[in-house]
């Protein structure tokens, strides 16, 4: 039995018509019937049909014209053509005309049973190879769009990557490895490796990735500059192996680790800034307690009280410094700018103000606040900024002399808050007023020796202005004093 099967059958004779119809719906086709070419056209164009049966001799648009217009409509739509008186003639120029065979009348009704299942056969052929032919399409096509797909991916990726063979040559090299390699042309694929990789060592690693015995999978090595301004590359090679395990060449990954390597040096130079700034009070602090209880020469308890007082202010000085280091490691962690609020400016001021007039007195030092009581209000963080200008004029103070002048002025404009910090102090050298910002940075003078201070405030003070989309400048003359800007956005 045929599968579901839709036969077509234009005939323009009635009797035949309905015969053919009842012999193939009999062994299980569904049947539709026209009686001239032009209705068989309509039809087959409204419907899928599996095999038509044409009658060559027609009204209106005869068979061969119908056969034309049905081949253009589905090439793979079965054709018979029923030849009437025709010769064999007419039934071969329908085969060439894309019939797939003729049937002459009169026929029985077997005979028609065997042309249309022959032809019925033919298009489950036909349909086969289509579906076959179209899911091979969408596989190339699948398979394209994958290639395209990793091309990009290889294309775009920010890491270099390079392929080379057992030949040592260059199979792939991607824009991200030419740019870490300093390769500034296109690489060819089966360029030699060592006029792509540039340095000795690299091509070593890949050699010895090329050679790797047993279960070692991978090689890594750091790749040192050649120059200063050359990035620090770390280079990832694994082996490419084939079926049967043997090195058919080596996929390097390379990264630039500037950055990091800046980082990690930054760190240790860091820690052992703060371990050297942590021991001078510390060994100081056990020196003075040595001297209390050897008992030596300090029977005089003004003697001690001095020593103790000293222990007291050094472990002062310990404290501060650990606060203004946990300050410092808050911001980078990122967390400098917590909660933002609109803040009046010249409150916060005039509270810092308030705050630190005890010390100036104490040093003999006048400060005058000169603001305006209403400033455009901003968002910062009121802590931060209250720590920014406490250690500006504290600085202003303590780098300043009896009878000297310390000035906070604050003004705005369109877009600026400027906020001016001058003293009549010591003032600082040129070489070193941008240094002043860097941790632990301290000038060394006779002047500066016996101020105490952790030289992280002003890297603080930048730091947290930084945060606030803000900034801050020095300008100073020896022996004149000094003045600090600090510039933030409304
Ligand atoms: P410190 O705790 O040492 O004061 P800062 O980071 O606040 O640390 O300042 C760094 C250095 O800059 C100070 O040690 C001092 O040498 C110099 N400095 C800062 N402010 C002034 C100022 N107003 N006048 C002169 N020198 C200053």
């Amino acid at each position: 039995m045929m599968p579901l099967t839709k036969i077509l059958i234009v005939d323009d004779e009635p009797p035949i018509r309905v015969a053919c119809a009842k012999i193939l719906s009999e062994q299980g086709s569904t049947t539709v019937v026209a009686e001239n070419g032009l209705v068989g056209l309509e039809k087959a164009k409204a419907q899928d049909f599996d095999l038509v049966l044409i009658d060559l001799k027609m009204p209106q648009m005869d068979g061969m014209e119908l056969l034309g217009h049905l081949n253009v409509l589905d090439p793979d739509l079965v054709k018979i053509v029923i030849t009437g008186f025709a010769t064999l003639d007419t039934a071969i120029e329908a085969v060439q005309k894309g019939a797939y065979d003729y049937l002459p009348k009169p026929f029985t009704p077997g005979e028609l049973r065997t042309r249309v299942n022959r032809g019925l056969e033919k298009r489950a052929l036909l349909r086969e190879a289509k579906r076959l032919r179209e899911e091979r399409e969408k596989n190339l096509l699948e398979l394209a769009n994958e290639k395209n797909r990793t091309q990009t991916i290889i294309h775009c990726m920010g890491d270099g990557l390079l392929v080379t063979n057992r030949d040592r040559q260059v199979v792939l090299c991607n824009p991200s490895g030419r740019r870490l390699l300093k390769v500034k042309r296109p690489v060819q694929v089966g360029e030699p490796l060592d006029q792509v990789a540039g340095c000795p060592e690299f091509v070593e690693l890949i050699e010895s990735t090329l050679n790797l015995k047993g279960g070692q999978e991978m090689t890594s090595k750091e790749i040192s500059p050649a120059s200063p301004s050359d990035p620090v590359l770390m280079a990832n090679c694994a082996p490419v192996k084939d079926e049967k395990g043997q090195i058919i060449g080596v996929v390097t990954v390379l990264r630039d680790i500037t950055e990091l390597k800046e980082l990690d040096k930054a760190k240790s130079t860091f820690v052992s800034m703060v371990a050297h700034e942590l021991r001078a009070p510390l060994a100081a602090i056990e020196g003075y307690l040595d001297v209390i209880l050897d008992g030596v020469g300090v029977e005089d308890p003004q003697k001690i009280n001095r020593i103790l007082d000293r222990s007291r202010e050094r472990t002062r000085g310990l404290l501060a410094l650990i606060n203004d280091l946990l300050a410092i490691s808050r911001m980078q962690g990122g967390r400098v700018s917590r909660e933002k609020e609109r803040l009046q400016l010249s409150s916060l001021l005039r509270e810092v103000v308030e705050l630190i007039k005890g010390e100036a007195l104490e040093r003999q030092v006048e400060l005058v606040a000169d603001f305006s009581e209403e400033l455009p209000l901003i968002s910062a963080n009121r802590e931060d900024l209250t720590r920014v200008f406490t250690n500006l004029v504290d600085n202003a103070i303590k780098y300043n002399r009896p009878g000297g002048k310390v000035f906070v002025r604050a003004r705005a404009n369109d877009a600026f808050i400027h906020v001016e910090v001058q003293d009549t102090g010591i003032g600082i050298p040129k070489e070193e007023r941008e240094k002043i910002f860097d941790e632990f940075y301290r000038v060394k003078s006779k002047e500066t020796q016996r101020i105490s201070g952790t030289g992280l405030g002003l890297c603080i003070a930048k730091r947290i202005l930084e945060a606030h989309n803000g900034d801050i400048e020095v300008e100073s003359q020896m022996n004149v004093g000094s003045t600090f800007r600090v510039l933030l956005p409304i």
